[in-house]
């Protein structure tokens, strides 16, 4: 298989003011482990890139952009600060924030033209948070929808599976109303940012489209699988994607300290194994996960997959 890999020191020069899960060690971690297991020489390195103005347009408002690059390009002061009450700036915020998208898309855009199998995009701030003119949860510009904007505009049927803790409620609205774009979420329930109801399944022409799987706190793997079976696996199937993005938090695993779910590499490994029989052609985008061993763990788990190791 022919497996891209994308990641950047830039990302870690996104830091919080103090103790924060969301810190540049989470990637450190993952490398490390991705190194130990020799899988970066197998894959192929796809340089990380800025995001495009016109790409992040496709999924955010101007006002917003013009706001957040006022803000974040020259930062006052120390040069750190915060948007909302859980996502902070530094001074390598702006820089790593237009990587993190940019990067996505490329990944993306290279899985979907068939000069890659399939591919890992690890990058930070994380995305599936961010809303069209909103920054939230720790994500300021929505890595994973920017990447879907940039197919569907090149005539692709995407779906995006979020398997992050958190419910994508950034990407499920920039894509409510739009019936091009598939977005299936599991999550926790309830947690935040408490959107992600089960009745919830796309606004408009986009109904049918957003399939919301909640879950209750303390479901394990055998249970998170049925559920999976239940209702992911059917939506998924039943669309056709050309491409699948994978919203990849791993704060579902089971030692993860902000998530109530116990899922274990295990888990992943049999859902992305799924996902890839339904359309090899996927990336994989890391969200959230903030146990350093779980999710390097599991990303090694889901990188090995990717390459095709049975
Ligand atoms: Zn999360």
């Amino acid at each position: 298989m022919t497996t891209g890999l994308c990641t950047d020191e830039r990302f870690r020069a996104h830091v919080p003011p103090w103790e924060h899960p969301e810190k540049p060690e989470r990637l450190a971690a993952i490398e490390r482990a991705l190194d130990e297991a020799g899988l970066p020489a197998r894959m192929v390195r796809v340089a990380a890139r800025p995001a495009t103005r016109v790409e992040l347009e496709r999924v955010h408002g101007r006002a917003y952009l013009d706001e957040l690059e006022a803000t974040l390009a020259n930062p006052p002061g120390n040069g750190s600060g915060w948007l909302d009450a859980d996502t902070y700036f530094s001074r390598g915020t702006w820089v790593a924030t237009l990587l993190a998208a940019g990067s996505t898309v490329e990944v993306a855009t290279r899985v979907a033209a068939g000069e890659l199998d399939n591919g890992l995009a690890l990058v930070r701030p994380p995305g599936h948070h961010a809303t069209g003119d909103q920054a939230m949860g720790f994500c300021l510009i929505n890595n994973v929808a920017v990447a879907a904007a940039a197919l569907e505009a090149d005539g692709k049927r995407v779906a995006i599976f979020d398997w992050d803790v958190h419910h994508g409620n950034g990407t499920e609205a920039i894509f409510d109303a739009n019936p091009r774009v598939l977005y299936v979420s599991t999550h926790e329930w309830p947690q935040y940012p408490g959107t992600g109801a089960a009745h919830h399944t796309g606004v408009g022409a986009g109904v049918g489209t957003k399939v919301n799987v909640p879950l209750r706190k303390g479901t394990d793997g055998p249970a998170y699988l049925e559920a999976y079976d239940r209702w992911v696996k059917p939506a998924i199937e039943a669309f056709e994607p050309d491409v699948i993005l994978v919203s990849a938090g791993f704060d579902a695993h089971r030692d993860d300290p902000l998530g109530g779910l116990k899922l274990t590499e295990e888990t992943y490994d049999t859902t992305l194994r799924h996902l890839l029989s339904v359309q090899p052609r996927l990336m994989m985008v890391l969200e959230g996960g903030y146990d350093l061993g779980a999710i390097a763990r599991s990303t090694v788990r889901c990188a090995k997959t990717l390459l095709g190791d049975p």
